[in-house]
């Protein structure tokens, strides 16, 4: 049953039935997200407050999602990538297959070939840098994916380096895994064991935030 007000719950501003008498109220959708992410908490709101409402809820919905995003980015480095199958002790479920590419942009063989001396003389900062950066991207992807599948570990992984884009010096490194869940993931030591925890509840927080705006219709 619609409750009926003659003034806003919020604003107090006069609700009006006609077209230029008073305000109209809010769509009802919006109510549940503005009282959830901002600081007013009414039943109604009308289209003289809506807009600031919804707009600092839609800012906070925004921050959280972002500072969730940063931890996530951080805490995700300490999920496991193992060359092994078996690694002792660990007793896990196996979810699936997970892959990652990345193809760095042009120019990697010419700058390996200018810095061949420090190259033979050791390490060519260019070329190394770069194979580090598509390595990160690549672990980054397939501890996503394992995330996605409800993983905590990825074993059995293995990288490859391809020299693609016809002689224009691109490079492609590929990583592949086995994305597993551990099950005593306390055998890692407490540190491990509880960011797994905080990456758990972090994600119930993600997925909580998104539905809730997507259920109620609401563009952020
Ligand atoms: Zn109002």
């Amino acid at each position: 049953m619609e409750t009926t007000y003659s003034n806003c719950p919020a604003c107090k501003s006069k609700i009006g039935s006609g077209l230029f008498s008073g305000h109209s109220l809010a769509d009802e959708k919006l109510v549940p997200f503005i009282n959830e992410f901002s600081k007013y908490k009414h039943p109604a709101f009308c289209s003289n407050c809506q807009f600031s409402a919804l707009d600092e809820a839609k800012k906070n919905w925004n921050a959280e999602l972002r500072s969730i995003r940063t931890d996530l980015e951080q805490l995700i480095k300490i999920i496991p990538i193992v060359t092994i199958h078996t690694p002792v002790n660990w007793q896990y479920e196996t979810l699936g297959i997970v892959t990652g590419q990345t193809t760095t942009g042009t120019g990697v063989f010419s700058e390996v070939a200018s810095s061949f001396t420090d190259f033979f003389g050791g390490q060519s900062g260019a070329y190394n840098e770069k194979l580090k950066n598509g390595e990160d991207l690549c672990m980054a992807q397939l501890r996503i994916k394992c995330l996605e599948l409800g993983g905590n570990a990825i074993v059995g992984a293995d990288i490859d380096y391809s020299e693609v884009g016809g002689g224009k010096g691109m490079l492609m490194v590929c990583m592949a895994g086995t994305a597993v869940r551990i099950t005593n993931s306390n055998i890692l030591g407490e540190e491990k064991h509880k960011a797994f925890e905080t990456i758990q509840q972090q994600l119930t927080r993600r997925t909580y935030l998104q539905n809730f705006a997507s259920f109620n219709k609401i563009i952020v």
